[in-house]
């Protein structure tokens, strides 16, 4: 007979504490690639790093400096420019769990979707999973359009510049092919690594 004191566990709770559950038992290294140009762009990109931290088998290893950059994509002019950085993490997690994370926080600073690369307060993008290559579409590894974003290679190349992109080589040479045109160092702006 079932106990009546026992409350049933509603189905959406259980799948989040599974996928949460998931964990690695040697920590991966991943890359992964903010950017905000609507609100508080600095804050905005210091607070999704700073729960990036605070996710449960994440660690931030370093923060990249920030990029004012013009938005990709669309018609010069029609949106505001980017504040971009780029994260280095170690993480227990598995590539969809991470990525599950990085929509959570977009939510968390109540991203919208509409239009194709529209304005947002936070994108989170994994740009490389170890050395992991898959394309699925939910999650393309590496991010498909990285190796050629100056928007990412620089800050990218910042913070560990013998990087390669798997598959695709030195991020160095990546950055040197594409060019720096548009990708502005904000060195008045400083993001902080989280305790
Ligand atoms: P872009 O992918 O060109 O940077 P975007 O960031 O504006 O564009 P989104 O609307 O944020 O695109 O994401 C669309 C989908 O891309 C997401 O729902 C996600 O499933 C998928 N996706 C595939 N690969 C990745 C990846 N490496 N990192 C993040 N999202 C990815
Ligand atoms: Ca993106
Ligand atoms: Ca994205």
């Amino acid at each position: 007979m079932s106990d009546p004191t026992v409350q049933p566990v509603p189905t959406a709770v259980v799948e989040q504490v599974d996928a949460a559950d998931i964990t690695l038992s040697n920590p991966k290294r991943a890359v992964i690639a903010l950017g905000s140009n609507l609100g508080n762009r600095l804050e905005t990109i210091q607070g999704a790093i700073d729960l990036l931290e605070d996710t449960p088998g994440v660690r931030v290893k370093a923060v990249s400096p920030v990029y004012e950059t013009e938005p990709w994509g669309v018609e010069p002019g029609t949106q505001p420019s980017y504040f971009n950085a780029v994260v280095l993490v170690k993480t227990t997690l598995p590539p969809s769990s991470l990525l599950e994370r990085g929509q959570a926080i977009e939510e968390a600073f109540d991203r919208v979707r509409e239009e194709r690369w529209g304005p947002r307060t936070i994108d989170v993008d994994i740009v490389a999973y170890a050395d992991v290559v898959s394309s699925d579409p939910l999650l393309t590894l590496p991010h498909p359009r990285a190796h050629e974003r100056a928007f990412v290679l620089a800050p990218w190349h910042d913070v560990e510049p013998e990087a390669q992109l798997p598959g695709l080589g030195g991020i160095a040479e990546l950055l040197a092919g594409v060019g720096r045109t548009g990708v502005a160092p904000r060195v008045d702006l400083e993001l902080r690594l989280p305790e």
